[in-house]
């Protein structure tokens, strides 16, 4: 088997109320809460993953909601921005729905020639809605009003801001086999020809950014994508060749993590597609319930009486 990064797997974000943040994706983006469970560091806090039907690997945000957290900033050593693959045409109802539900948003405007629709969550993340100009064929969640044909289908691409982009730019194409694309202005395309789609990430170089501050509003890690732990070893041992350091890999219960911070600031996680989110839940009850690792599972009833209640 062939080892290749297909692209990205998952992003992680911060987040302030989690009805809102449930709410916000869920019922205005339509995601599909696909799995309900505790950070596993601090299981007084939930941990949401929003994604397609299955959960697929490409199409998962996840949140760490804090009730009260500080608000963040975007700055260098960041993902800034989320993009995610809408169908072609759908950006009007989009503009109509946040006009609804009142979301921030801009004129759509384009880049490299792709439409987009630049949006932000309540919290204030900075996201956008692209035509993507490569074909797309995965098929978007139909719930509360959206159909198939406006549906988000998953990542197009993740925006990473930095002061200098070279060392950054050095792991995406000497070990992760990603490509310049093209650029426009200070915004370097790159991408990896491994998957169809989730393959883009855009470097923003700009010397005069200051430092990001990671609370409620940013985004706090992207996860690569592989297809298991062979792979997954098979990229710790580059990463370590290249000289930066990383974790071994920690079990997340629905896939396999390895993290590292590359040299421009932005934590980089490797994740595998195993076992994945059907591990615990079968398909149709996907995120109905509150899932614990198993070191937690003795204290459900405290963890419980805890966490801010949610209404599904
Ligand atoms: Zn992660």
């Amino acid at each position: 088997m062939e080892n290749k990064i297909l692209g990205l797997h998952h992003i992680t974000a911060i987040a302030g109320d989690p009805q809102q943040n449930y709410d916000f994706y869920t019922k205005v983006l339509g995601l599909r809460m696909v799995k309900k469970t505790v950070n596993f560091d601090d299981p007084q806090t939930y941990h949401f993953y929003f994604g397609n039907e299955t959960g697929s690997p490409g199409t998962i945000l996840t949140f760490f909601p804090w009730p009260g957290a500080k608000q963040g900033k975007n700055g260098a050593g960041m993902a800034t921005e989320i993009g995610y693959s809408v169908p072609e045409a759908s950006l009007e109802f989009w503009q109509k729905r946040f006009d609804d539900y009142k979301v921030n948003y801009e004129t759509p405007t384009e880049e490299f020639g792709e439409k987009f629709l630049a949006f932000e969550d309540p919290d204030g993340l900075k996201l956008k809605l692209v035509i993507s100009s490569a074909p797309d064929s995965r098929q978007g969640w139909e719930v509360n009003g959206i159909t198939k044909e406006v549906a988000l289908k998953g990542f197009h691409s993740v925006t990473l801001n930095l002061q200098n982009k070279a060392q950054t730019a050095r792991v995406l194409t000497d070990i992760f086999d990603y490509k310049l694309k093209e650029k426009e202005g200070n915004r370097y395309r790159y991408i990896t020809n491994a998957v169809e789609n989730a393959s883009i990430i855009d470097l923003i170089e700009d010397p005069s950014s200051e430092r990001g501050i990671n609370a409620a509003g940013t985004n706090h890690h992207i996860a690569f994508r592989v297809k298991d732990e062979a792979s997954q070893q098979f990229f710790r041992n580059k990463i370590i060749q290249a000289g930066l350091n990383i974790t071994g890999k920690i079990d997340r219960d629905y896939f396999y993590s390895l993290y590292f911070r590359e040299p421009g600031g932005v934590l980089f996680e490797i994740a595998t597609d195993n076992p994945g989110f059907t591990r615990d839940e079968s398909l149709e009850n996907l995120g109905s319930s509150l899932k614990l690792p198993r070191k937690y599972e003795s204290a459900r009833e405290k963890i419980e009486g805890l966490l801010p209640k949610l209404s599904q």
